[in-house]
């Protein structure tokens, strides 16, 4: 077999593949991998809320941190892989759990409060198109604060959409603000 990847399927024979290749007209035969379906526990969390739920698939089917998934219509992110091996992907028959969450919830903040005395630190989840300005009163955990400095993927800002914020810094404030949704992983 070659080594191009463009190729014609000449005879179809159950799992058996007879090819020929576009680029140099090679001819070979070919085995497609036999897709075994399986079933793989997710763990959905929206917020504070989390549900388990069942998902179908095959066997040899790789799933990676980042990657956009469809169950019943909708859209998530696999944020984490727990498996038999840690890393980035995982195939579905070594996977133990995998970490789910919606597409339209994907952005974390971190926000750093400054105390009398010291900081208090906070993650908080936010639409990834909503703006972030210094000045802009916030509210979460029952602290009031006012936002300071907002350093972005590419320095400090005025202001930044949340996707592209790396941590907002804020002090204290007498005026409540609009308020986050508090991430308690
Ligand atoms: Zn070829």
């Amino acid at each position: 077999m070659c080594k191009h990847t463009d190729f014609e399927v000449l005879k179809k024979r159950g799992r058996q593949e007879l090819r020929k290749c576009n680029t140099c007209g090679e001819v070979f035969h070919n085995v497609i991998d036999k897709e075994i379906p399986i079933k793989i526990t997710a763990v959905i969390s929206y917020f504070e809320n989390s549900k388990k739920i069942q998902l179908d698939t095959v066997e040899n089917k790789i799933f990676q941190i980042g990657e956009l998934l469809e169950v019943n219509k909708k859209k998530y992110f696999v944020n984490h892989i727990d498996a038999k091996r840690k890393g980035e992907l995982a195939a579905a028959k070594d996977i133990h759990t995998l970490y789910l969450i919606p597409e339209d919830i994907p952005t974390v903040l971190k926000i750093t409060l400054k105390m009398e005395n010291g900081h208090l630190s906070f993650r908080a989840f936010s639409d990834r198109e909503e703006i972030f300005s210094k000045g802009d009163n916030i509210s979460l955990e029952g602290y009031d604060m006012i936002i300071e400095k907002i350093l972005a993927s590419n320095g400090y800002k005025p202001s930044a959409q949340a996707s592209e914020i790396r941590r907002i810094y804020c002090s204290l404030s007498t005026k409540r603000g609009r308020s986050l949704h508090v991430d308690k992983r």
